[in-house]
């Protein structure tokens, strides 16, 4: 917005101006208490006032039912590639199945083959990762713990628009929705666990919101650190230890704004409106740009794409946009190209300048 950029990083990633004006006018003295949020205790009223509201504004947004559980933890998505597994298996021969369909699947499957007996269900690997499987053929083991996924590959731009049935004993999906969280409504109670960093859609990073279905709580493998127990963080409403106590209270605001626009259905429309003009204007560019990503999975946040003409132009096409005002654009390091990540919180304008930068571009180097 009026910041006089446009940032299209996959993450840490753009924040509503609002909030981050909300916050500014907050810093110094949260509220009359004299102090900044991030000078106080954790167990004051001020930050227990925060937390809970932002817990409650979350529930609201996905109408999370009273069978799961909320947390607020820390160390990353990436942390609950450990944890899921140290919680829900009893121990490393436990098997669990991975629908691997990008780079960050890939690194919780890797991970979960520490503390279970994790197996590839599926792989799109050798399609580079563009596309995702007809449900049926996600070879599930009936023995499996759960059935784990990654709703939004960040790097590699495919997005479920759906989601598998776990046909597990224990009929748990667990998903890693990073990068997607918060961008559209989402049936909270197909899911035994949901998982995300912050740092994309919903605040900064420090802050892994887990929503956890209550009865796998407290089954947890005899070898987990108490930090990566679900059980602490439960019975503690989030407070076992220090938590990232200014995150969180971002985490909040983003919330309240979410609520103030109408909810995850109206946020879901906006996204579907920004991605598809970027798409629409790839797909019109006569192979100009490609996105190589199957149509019917594309993802509404994180959009890759590269340029016919080689990567030479690509740096071109980058380093002129920026000049425009349009940053961080690049893609990431392992593969390369353009990506664009349209998260919540970049504007329509945003996106509407890119499109016509793109244009523009195409025209001025045909
Ligand atoms: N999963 C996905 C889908 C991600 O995009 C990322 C971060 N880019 C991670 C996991 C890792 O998250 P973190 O850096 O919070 O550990």
């Amino acid at each position: 917005g009026d910041r006089g950029i446009y940032n299209f990083a996959a993450g840490p990633a753009t924040l509503p101006l609002s909030v981050l004006q909300r916050a500014q006018a907050e810093l110094v003295d949260y509220r009359g208490s004299g102090m900044s949020i991030m000078e106080m205790s954790h167990r004051g009223k001020e930050f227990d006032a925060a937390i809970k509201k932002a817990e409650a504004d979350l529930r609201a947004l996905f109408a999370v039912p009273d069978t799961h559980a909320v947390l607020f933890l820390q160390g990353g998505a990436t942390t609950q590639f450990a944890a899921v597994p140290l919680n829900l298996c009893a121990g490393p021969s436990d098997p669990a199945d991975f629908v691997i369909s990008g780079s960050w699947s890939d690194k919780a499957f890797k991970e979960a083959k520490k503390y279970s007996a994790a197996s590839v269900a599926w792989s799109g690997k050798d399609g580079k990762y563009t596309a995702l499987p007809p449900f049926d053929a996600i070879k599930q083991n009936p023995e499996a713990r759960f059935l784990h996924i990654c709703s939004n590959e960040t790097i590699h731009g495919v997005e479920y628009k759906d989601y598998p049935e776990p046909r597990n004993k224990s009929g748990i999906l667990v998903a890693d929705m990073s990068s997607n969280f918060c961008s559209k409504p989402v049936d909270v109670s197909r899911f035994g666990v949901i998982y995300a960093g912050a740092q994309k859609n919903v605040g900064p990073s420090g802050v892994t919101i887990a929503i956890v279905r209550k009865d796998l709580i407290g089954n947890a493998q005899p070898i987990t650190p108490v930090m990566l127990d679900f059980k602490t963080h439960a019975d503690n409403a989030s407070l076992y230890n220090t938590p990232p106590c200014f995150a969180i209270y971002i985490c909040g605001l983003v919330f309240e704004d979410l609520l103030a626009q109408g909810g995850l259905a109206e946020v879901e429309k906006k996204n579907a409106h920004k991605a598809g003009i970027l798409y629409d204007t790839i797909d019109a560019s006569s192979g100009y740009y490609i996105c190589p990503v199957e149509k019917s999975v594309r993802s509404l946040m994180n959009v890759p794409f590269t340029l016919a003409k080689g990567p030479d132009f690509e740096k071109q096409f980058i380093a002129e946009a920026a000049k425009e005002g349009m940053v961080q654009l690049k893609g990431h390091r392992s593969v390369g190209g353009v990506r664009a990540s349209i998260y919540n919180a970049m504007p329509l304008a945003g996106v509407e300048k890119l499109v016509a930068f793109m244009k523009d571009f195409q025209a001025r180097n045909p």
